[in-house]
């Protein structure tokens, strides 16, 4: 059942890649976990799913340590990352997906013995419940990271809302593309810019359609897409 919905999510991933003129090649599925165990995972890896994300700490850890045998799996990291838990986490993952404040990203900085790619969150839709910069914010922000050398800005990140129309979607995910370019134009070191992680389950047509490079999905690899 884990085959169809992966060959399912694969043939969506394809329409929305050619209605737009884009490669498939140039998306990242990025398979998110938190609901599934160790099974699930195993499934998926003999499948050939590669990209793994966690929003919890101690999560992550466990299965990263279940499938130490994989050591060619990536790791990411898509919560809120409380501070006093990025020491126990911050060399066990491979991205960073929700960076939005300063103090994590000195906390980042002070733990971290290589560089981290990492995902800007940006509250886009200003949804008050949502974790993430307002769009205002984030050159400032990026900029102020420049004395970080552990934090490689690889791009941003969103999360639309649930319930947004498609209107509503396609007008949140181009915001976020005219952001990353903006920004991939200052042409910062530490800022490369170039990558979006945006597209859940319900929405990645849409964000494939306006440039996403990384979606992250759970619930249609789980239940079907
Ligand atoms: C849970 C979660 C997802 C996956 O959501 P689905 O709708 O199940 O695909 C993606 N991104 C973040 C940050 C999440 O917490």
């Amino acid at each position: 059942m884990l085959a169809e919905n992966i060959n399912q999510i694969k043939r969506n991933i394809q329409l929305a890649c050619e209605q737009v003129h884009r490669s498939k090649d140039d998306i990242t599925m990025v398979a998110v976990t938190k609901t599934v165990g160790n099974k699930e995972i195993k499934q998926l890896v003999d499948l050939g799913i590669e990209n793994f994300a966690e929003n919890r700490v101690d999560q992550l850890l466990e299965k990263k340590e279940s499938f130490k045998n994989y050591p060619y799996l990536k790791w990411h990291f898509i919560g809120n990352l409380q501070r006093r838990k990025i020491k126990l986490i911050i060399d066990e993952i491979d991205f960073f997906h929700a960076l939005a404040s300063i103090k994590v990203a000195e906390e980042i900085q002070k733990r971290s013995k290589k560089l981290l790619p990492c995902f800007v969150q940006v509250n886009i839709s200003g949804e008050t419940t949502k974790h993430g910069l307002p769009k205002e914010e984030v050159e400032l922000f990026i900029r102020q990271l420049s004395k970080y050398d552990r934090i490689q800005v690889i791009g941003l990140m969103t999360m639309a809302p649930l319930k947004a129309s498609e209107t509503e979607l396609h007008n949140i995910f181009s915001q976020l593309k005219y952001l990353q370019m903006k920004i991939a134009n200052l042409q910062l070191a530490y800022a490369p810019c170039t990558e979006l992680s945006m597209g859940m389950s319900n929405d990645y047509g849409i964000a494939i359609q306006e440039g996403t490079t990384f979606i992250r999905i759970g619930s249609a690899v789980f239940r079907g897409a």
